[in-house]
């Protein structure tokens, strides 16, 4: 038993050592990854379905490794917040994602929003504003066609300080969506501080929604809630047309998920653009 004991430990502290090991290594082909330009922005439409257009997009990074392995932000957003280098990432995405919008304009004569998720890391960092301003002021993109994700969860963080920063977004033109609505625990008083203008369904509740009568309702009353605070309301995962009207019966008609379109990059989404209606 003595002798298993020091076996245990002893992989114990192998896999210790590996892990660690990994997390390093991904930790450096990260931070080359920046230097490397190995990151390239997709973009998932949004649409309306009353009128049947695309009048959005939502900005989504892909980090492409050597060899044409695509890494989903999921796995290394959570390691960027952690470096600090979700600073660059994020730069990187807000500069692209103005650039890209005036070409899409450019060539498909599309008068798109674009919306950018931002994390907790860059809402609490003072770049991200300076960033802002910098990008706005050199890259010619237009405030008011582009929009914040932020996600409910991070908007309880730290409420004084988090307003005085979306305020001061929101008076450069940019609109504020909370993302992921539903899951966090936010109150209707701490709502109406926050300059925002659109709240998006959180795809949990979405995926069962005609199944399960507790999501459905769910649903229903942020809708009913959106709009009794003049809020603009997006479902997003929407997989399904049995999904897409239902929630248009309900009264939201913003919707965005597979149904319509996968996120793709800018050389699909432009002809994709183009097909459209
Ligand atoms: P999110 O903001 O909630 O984005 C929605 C995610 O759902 C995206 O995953 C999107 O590809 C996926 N999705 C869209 N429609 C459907 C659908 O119909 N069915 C299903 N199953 N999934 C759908 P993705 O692109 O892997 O992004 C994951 C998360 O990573 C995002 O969640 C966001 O929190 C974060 N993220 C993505 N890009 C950025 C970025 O540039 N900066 C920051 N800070 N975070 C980002
Ligand atoms: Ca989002
Ligand atoms: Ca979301
Ligand atoms: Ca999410």
């Amino acid at each position: 038993a003595k002798a298993e004991g020091r076996n245990d430990y002893h992989m114990f502290r192998q896999e210790m050592h590996d892990r660690v090991e990994r997390r390093l290594k991904i930790e450096t082909a990260l931070r080359q990854a920046v230097t490397r330009d190995e990151f390239v922005v997709f973009y998932q439409p949004k649409v309306d379905i009353k009128s049947g257009r695309i009048y959005g997009l939502e900005a989504l990074i892909r980090w492409m490794r050597p060899g044409n392995e695509i890494v989903s932000p999921a796995e290394f957003i959570p390691l960027a917040e952690e470096t600090g280098l979700i600073i660059d990432i994020g730069r990187y995405v807000i500069e692209t994602a103005c650039i890209n919008r005036k070409t899409i304009n450019d060539e498909t004569g599309q008068d798109l929003i674009i919306s950018i998720n931002v994390s907790g890391r860059q809402l609490k960092e003072p770049e991200l504003l300076k960033d802002i301003k910098d990008i706005v002021a050199t890259s010619g993109c237009i405030p008011e066609k582009m929009e914040l994700e932020i996600t409910e969860s991070m908007l309880m963080e730290d409420v004084e300080a988090t307003v005085a920063t979306l305020d001061e977004i929101a008076a450069l033109g940019f609109a504020l969506s909370i993302d992921d609505f539903g899951t966090g625990y936010s109150s209707l008083a701490y709502l109406k501080k926050f300059p925002i203008n659109t709240l998006k369904i959180d795809r949990s509740f979405i995926m069962d929604i005609t199944d399960d009568k507790e999501d459905a309702r769910i649903v229903q009353t942020i809708i009913d809630m959106s709009k009794n605070l003049g809020l603009e309301v997006v479902a997003e995962g929407v997989e399904t047309i049995e999904q897409s009207q239902m929630l248009k019966k309900a009264g939201c008609t913003k919707i965005q998920g597979y149904l319509y379109a996968k996120p793709m990059p800018l050389d699909e989404l432009i002809p994709f653009l183009k097909n459209w209606k």
